[in-house]
């Protein structure tokens, strides 16, 4: 049976969500479209699958075309990353990276992660994710320019002494320097960790610095600018970490492995192995630099004066607004971003003064630097006004029409 004749519920909120993900404008610098294909094997026979273990090793029978599949994702894995071990089977960025601390860390050991506030993420030990809760997590940010203060982290890092230094980020502009994070490691004798989860696909394409050969152990999301699957990975270029991963993973906090997934996060891969990974990521670089060029030429002050990689913070520090006005109005005329925390944050996390704007989501509609151009114009417009309604229902009518134009899916389910 079809699911528009068996659930008409949830069949018709997938058209909406269709709908909504075809006429807004997606800049949630954390969101892609993927491709169909990978859409295609999600929706598979691999659901059906137990496999718990690893390929050739599994503690089910009839493993053997699974078994096959998950190797593929792995040897992609390792071929874009360029390291010798991964596992692919994480659920999400979040339970990669449980599996990380997992496999390097005891209950109670210290952990130096990027402040959530400064642009890290939740489980890079805040107190209300398990990394803060397991483990005794301390905190390096940026400096009020924006940026990473090298000198002040191996200051940190040298009066606290962790087991691991946790570099990568959510919100952070900049390219970060995981030779000089590896200094920093060093000199305390601590484990590197890199959580690439938002920067992976432009690691992959030579766009931004690489975490090999700087850091013990790597993980990232496959679904943020990799365009894969919703899913987390882990690399590391030494066995011995590699075996605790996989133990750490399964049977440490996961049981059987989402092979549909798995599926994706290969067929994702193929994707961004292939030559036109590099132009997409090229064109996502160029994409936001020239929307953070017209916001600044409008009077908006950029965190750390611009961006390196995939993602702008715009700062209305210096505005009688706040990133959640913001954030509302520009939902209100079709654009999609986040209210985000910025350096010298004076209003709560759930006002804030800042947001946060990607270009991944929209390159991969094929948007250019042309409609980056007319979109930041259109984004100044409803900010230099922000109280103006009527103004914002005519650019959503005259957004909703470009977006019109660079179709991204023409059905829910594939
Ligand atoms: C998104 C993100 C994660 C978590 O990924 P989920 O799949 O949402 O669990 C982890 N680390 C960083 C840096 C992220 O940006």
């Amino acid at each position: 049976m079809e699911l528009k004749d068996f659930d008409k519920d949830i069949y018709e909120l997938l058209n909406k969500e269709l709908a909504r993900q075809c006429d807004h404008l997606e800049m949630i610098a954390s969101e892609n479209f993927t491709y169909p294909e990978v859409m295609e094997v999600m929706g598979s026979v691999l659901t059906n699958k137990y496999a718990e273990g690893y390929p050739g090793k599994r503690y089910y029978g009839g493993c053997e075309f699974v078994d096959e599949i998950e190797q593929i994702a792995i040897d992609r894995c390792k071929e874009l990353f360029g390291c010798a071990f991964a596992n692919v089977q994480p659920n999400s960025g979040s339970q990669a990276n449980q599996g990380v601390y997992g496999a390097f860390l005891n209950p109670g050991d210290k952990i130096l992660g990027m402040d959530l506030s400064h642009g890290g993420h939740l489980t890079h030990g805040s107190k209300v994710s398990s990394s803060g809760k397991n483990y005794e997590s301390f905190f390096y940010g940026v400096e009020l320019d924006g940026r990473i203060n090298y000198e002040r982290v191996a200051d940190i890092a040298n009066i606290v002494k962790p087991k691991m230094i946790v570099c990568g980020a959510s919100a952070y502009p900049r390219e970060i320097d995981f030779k000089k994070f590896r200094e920093i490691a060093d000199s305390v004798g601590a484990y590197l960790f890199a959580d690439v989860a938002h920067i992976a696909g432009l690691v992959v394409a030579g766009e931004h610095a690489h975490p090999f050969p700087h850091c013990h152990v790597v993980s990232s999301t496959t679904h943020k600018t990799l365009r894969g699957p919703r899913g987390g990975i882990i690399m590391t270029n030494e066995e011995e970490f590699a075996k605790k991963i996989n133990s750490s993973i399964f049977p440490g906090i996961q049981g059987g492995p989402l092979m549909h997934v798995i599926a994706g996060k290969a067929v994702g891969f193929k994707h961004n192995l292939s030559p036109e990974w590099k132009v997409y990521a090229k064109q996502v670089k160029a994409n936001i630099k020239r929307l953070g060029e017209v916001l600044v030429s409008r009077g908006y002050n950029l965190v750390s004066g611009g961006t390196d990689n995939h993602l702008v913070l715009v700062s209305f520090l210096d505005r009688d607004f706040s990133g959640k006005d913001a954030d509302m109005a520009l939902g209100r005329a079709g654009i999609t971003v986040n209210k985000n925390t910025v350096p010298g944050e004076k209003r709560s996390p759930f006002i804030t003064s800042g947001i946060r704007v990607g270009s991944a989501a929209l390159t991969a509609r094929g948007m250019k630097e042309e409609q980056f151009e007319l979109i930041a114009t259109r984004i100044a417009d409803v900010l230099d006004d922000i109280g103006n309604e009527s103004k914002q229902a005519k650019i959503k009518d005259e957004l909703t029409a470009l977006a019109r134009n660079f179709i991204i899916y023409n059905k829910a389910v594939f």
